[in-house]
């Protein structure tokens, strides 16, 4: 059995075709469009998965690792502090139009259970993977566990205040966030303040 995986960012969407083993079979990768509002993500990536002309049959699911915070119990992206709309759903449109398992997942707690799985984390119980592109972002396994929190955002370490005068706004609408102040979207703010 293979699964299809989508990395959904600020930037990019990602999709692949793997196998248990964790090769990648098919991949393809597209700018985002935002020019069909929020429900057009959704429909961005169910047109990218069909291009790839799989055998469903023979999938066990998809994955999807998306940019956030979430509300993985309604699949919604809630907050996109780097695209022009919130409430972003996902989960469900894709999962009506493929008939298989979603399983949809921030995308650092996506990456650090990919780590755990075919990387650096085999073998180790206490995990963190942070990345710094349009914004920061971070996973974590606690004791073995992926820690996602009742949203899915426990890891979320972008927007943890570093700077209580609050001088810099992060694209979250807060200020004082570390996102705000060092990731790719936003070192050009900092260097200019
Ligand atoms: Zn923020």
């Amino acid at each position: 059995m293979n699964a299809l995986s989508v990395d959904l960012g600020a930037t990019n969407i990602r999709v692949a075709l793997g196998d248990k083993e964790g090769n990648i079979l098919r991949k393809i990768t597209e700018r985002i469009n935002i020019n069909n509002g929020s429900k057009g993500i959704a429909n961005q990536i169910i047109r990218i998965i069909n291009s790839l002309h799989v055998d469903y049959n023979r999938i066990k699911g998809i994955g999807i690792g998306s940019l956030g915070p979430l509300d993985i119990k309604r699949g919604i992206i809630l907050i996109a502090p780097n695209l022009p709309f919130n409430n972003i759903p996902i989960r469900d449109p894709i999962e009506t139009a493929f008939k298989v398992p979603i399983h949809f997942l921030n995308d650092c707690s996506a990456a650090v259970l990919g780590e755990k799985m075919f990387g650096l984390g085999d073998g180790i119980d206490n995990l963190a993977y942070v990345t710094i592109s349009s914004g920061i972002g971070c996973g974590a396994y606690v004791n073995g566990k992926l820690i996602t929190g009742k949203d899915g955002n426990a890891a979320e370490m972008g927007h943890t205040y570093i700077d209580l005068s609050g001088a810099l706004e992060c694209g979250c609408g807060k200020k004082g966030h570390w996102e705000a102040y060092c990731s790719g979207n936003n070192i050009p703010n900092y260097v200019k303040f």
